[in-house]
């Protein structure tokens, strides 16, 4: 088993080159908001799946933010509440910050007694050093040891929670402030942009079969299979069918009807005309819808009565 380094449902970064930089505290909060919608997504997807998939990470069930990350300090202090410089932006309902009662406020101080509020943890110009820093040690300690004690600023006091989340299907995922209908995956992390979340916003089944989809070109180690067979358009296009096939296993596994992505993909095909990449590497969308609805027949005849169904692309061998 291996364990990957990054290991966290992350915040949005708002940098101030960001053209769609919100302005206001209605959209940092919509926006916080985006950011646990795909937290959850991804938490769900990435913990049913967890038995089939060889990369794991733990996760705590949270998104973190920096007060120093939003172009107006003074205006994200008012909009959240920050009980040190870093703090939770949201906790995924059911995953291990939740359960251990810590909420969307509570600052980060220390963990395993190394502090992480000094400005020694924080470069210039760079507002995720001091989330990447909580990251690592994390991940750090995740991999020594399966746990982790985080010192933490909660509305009743400091407390030290001691964190063991369980292991899962390895992913990371963030919300890109573009308002194009795109998504992406990049080995480590799923991007969904807000104007994608924005078009599924009546339905988190669609927008979990996105990050199903980015997901499993993640699980299935696309990017460097790509990178050894290079990126001529037989081999980025049979990437593709993997990762739609893959996706609806997931969606299947994490409670989500499979379905939606058949759905999904005539409504953004309509929409835009292309696949997700509009390079003419992926098939036209009636095509994608062929191959899913097969692949999701095929899905329904495997035997469920031991709990999730165990995709084939994952275990190509069984
Ligand atoms: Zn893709």
């Amino acid at each position: 088993m291996k364990w990957a380094a990054g290991i966290l449902l992350m915040a949005a970064w708002i940098t101030p080159s960001d053209a769609a930089a919100p302005e206001d505290l209605a959209a940092y909060q919509a926006l916080a908001q985006q950011d646990l919608r795909l937290a959850t997504i991804g938490y769900r997807l990435a913990q049913a799946n967890a038995p089939f998939c060889d990369r794991k990470t733990l996760s705590p069930g949270w998104v973190l933010h920096d007060e120093a990350q939003y172009p107006d300090k003074g205006l994200a202090k008012t909009a959240f509440v920050f009980r040190s410089p870093v703090a939770i932006s949201s906790v995924v309902t059911g995953g291990a910050a939740a359960q251990r009662g810590l909420q969307a406020g509570d600052g980060i101080a220390a963990v395993d007694g190394i502090d992480v509020t000094g400005p020694n943890v924080v470069k210039k110009g760079r507002a995720r050093a001091r989330v990447e820093k909580i990251q690592t040690l994390l991940a750090d300690a995740f991999a020594k040891s399966g746990a982790a004690v985080v010192s933490m600023k909660t509305a009743a006091g400091p407390k030290d929670v001691k964190l063991q989340p369980p292991a899962m299907c390895s992913s990371q995922f963030w919300v890109d402030t573009k308002t194009k209908l795109d998504a992406g995956a990049d080995g480590v992390f799923v991007r969904v942009t807000e104007g994608l979340m924005t078009f599924t916003a009546l339905d988190d089944a669609e927008l979990a079969a996105v990050v199903a989809h980015e997901m499993s070109h993640n699980l299935l180690g696309h990017r460097d299979r790509l990178a050894v067979s290079g990126r001529a358009k037989k081999h980025v296009l049979a990437t593709e069918i993997e990762a739609d096939r893959l996706s609806v296993w997931l969606m299947q596994n994490a409670g989500y009807d499979p379905v939606a992505a058949v759905r999904f993909i005539e409504r953004y095909g309509r929409k835009t005309g292309l696949g997700i990449f509009s390079d003419g590497t992926h098939l036209r969308w009636r095509n994608r819808q062929m191959l899913m609805q097969a692949e999701i027949v095929g899905m329904m005849q495997t035997d469920a009565r031991n709990g999730p169904r165990s995709p084939p692309l994952l275990h190509p061998s069984n």
